[in-house]
């Protein structure tokens, strides 16, 4: 079965949300802009793809790190910030883990990501 296509207006609104840069920076020759939107949670078989394609579930990266990810590079390191997802038992319920999962980015703040295509900065209690 085909995976359907993450959407152009997707792509573009989490471009314009991390800031167009890399989020994933896990390559030494990551080239600083993104260019594509990489899938937190790998989509693996099966059909309800498009629950994976909502803005909670992608960061924005460049070709070199997505490329490098998806060789499983730095793969612990994804998963600790959030960058990347351990898929659940159905599409729906990784995509729910995504909305409760915050992402560290490179500046080191961390957000969880919303489905409208914004952010929410963590803040410490502290
Ligand atoms: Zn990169």
């Amino acid at each position: 079965m085909a995976k359907p296509a993450i959407p152009k207006k997707t792509v573009a609104l989490v471009l314009e949300r991390d800031g167009g840069l890399c989020i994933l920076r896990i390559s030494p020759d990551c080239l600083g802009y993104a260019s594509c939107a990489d899938h937190r949670a790998n989509r693996g078989s099966g059909g309800a793809g498009q629950a994976l394609n909502q803005p909670s579930m992608l960061v924005a990266a460049c070709g070199i790190c997505n490329g490098a990810k998806a060789d499983g590079v730095a793969r612990d390191e994804l998963l600790r910030r959030g960058v990347s997802l351990l898929p659940d038992s159905t599409h729906r319920k990784t995509a729910l883990r995504a909305l409760v999962t915050p992402v560290e980015y490179p500046s080191g703040r961390t957000f969880y990501l919303l489905d409208d295509g914004t952010r929410e900065e963590v803040k410490n209690e502290d």
